[in-house]
């Protein structure tokens, strides 16, 4: 009958890590033929290291690291988090910045010394000179996030950060690639980096997306054809809310968690193929 059909159903996704918040969730997960991915802390693994510190001017390597790590603190971004791990190494005391102010999909800044300092993206604000650019892009083209350090709007600084794709994004991939679901990479981040990611995994991507542009593409696409969207974090709670299906992963924020339909508990991307099977066989044992 169709009750138990669904309770089975449910069953046998919670065994392979994934929560579905009820049967219409169940039912919608059979029908996705898109799926929007967030990048960072969903295809990869949110945790990036911190792998070049360029200085603009005077600031020794620590200096910089010192006040970006000091506008980072209280961050839960992953890059702020690489950033922090790092300054904590070197040993010092962070300085306390003052009006700290999360920009999503941009940045953060906050005051040091009387100084506002920002870090954001490249891109998003213009503030780097043309000098810098080819040094920015060699970094993207390496798969690289840059971020730019600002002090009342002057760059001071250049970080580089790389985050690793999950060991299981290919197979996950391939794996919906059989079920003939389409993906594409939805990112906040560069679109070089963005392209290194996407060609290694054979997904189409958009880049350079603030949240409600990522609101915006899910909605456009949920139009087309049933449409997933998967995130992680904060910031991706209005796109999940917008797609046909939002899906959670598991270490996520509270708020990606809330929002979600579905859930997967254990970070695992092969469990998204698993799922949608599940569904569609749920589904046709129902008519
Ligand atoms: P994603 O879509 O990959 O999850 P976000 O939308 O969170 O990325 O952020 C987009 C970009 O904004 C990042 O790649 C980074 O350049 C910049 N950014 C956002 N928050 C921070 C932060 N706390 N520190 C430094 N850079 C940030
Ligand atoms: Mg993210």
């Amino acid at each position: 009958s169709t009750p138990a059909a669904i309770t089975s159903g449910m069953a046998a996704a919670t065994r392979r890590g994934v929560l579905i918040k009820g049967g219409a969730a169940l039912e919608q997960l059979g029908q996705v033929q898109t799926i929007a991915f967030d990048k960072t802390g969903t295809l990869t693994e949110g945790k990036p290291t911190l792998t070049d510190i360029l200085p603009i001017g005077a600031l020794s390597e620590r200096q910089l690291l010192m006040l970006a790590a000091a506008v980072e603190v209280g961050s839960h971004h992953p890059l702020a988090q690489a950033i922090i791990q790092r300054a904590t190494e070197y040993g010092a005391d962070l300085p306390l910045a003052q009006a700290r102010l999360a920009l999503a999909g941009v940045g953060v800044e906050g005051v040091v010394g009387g100084k506002t300092v920002l870090i954001s993206a490249p891109g998003k604000l213009g503030l780097l000179g043309g000098k810098w650019q080819s040094q920015v892009e060699n970094l993207e083209s390496a798969g690289k996030t840059v971020v730019v350090v600002a002090e009342d709007g002057v760059p001071i600084g250049l970080l580089a950060l790389r985050d690793t794709l999950r060991s299981d994004a290919k197979q996950a991939i391939a794996e919906l690639n059989v079920l003939g679901v389409h993906g594409v990479i939805l990112t906040g981040d560069n679109p070089r980096a963005a392209a290194a990611i996407a060609s290694e995994l054979a997904l189409d991507y958009r880049a350079g997306l603030l949240p409600e542009d990522k609101v915006r593409v899910v909605t456009e696409l949920s139009r087309q054809r049933p449409t997933a969207m998967i995130g992680d974090g904060i910031n991706d709670a209005p796109a999940m809310k917008a797609a046909s299906i939002g899906i959670a992963m598991g270490s996520g924020s509270d708020v990606a968690l809330e929002t979600a339909d579905a859930a997967l508990t254990h970070s695992r991307l092969l469990a998204v193929a698993e799922m949608i099977r599940i569904a569609r066989a749920t589904h046709a044992n129902i008519r």
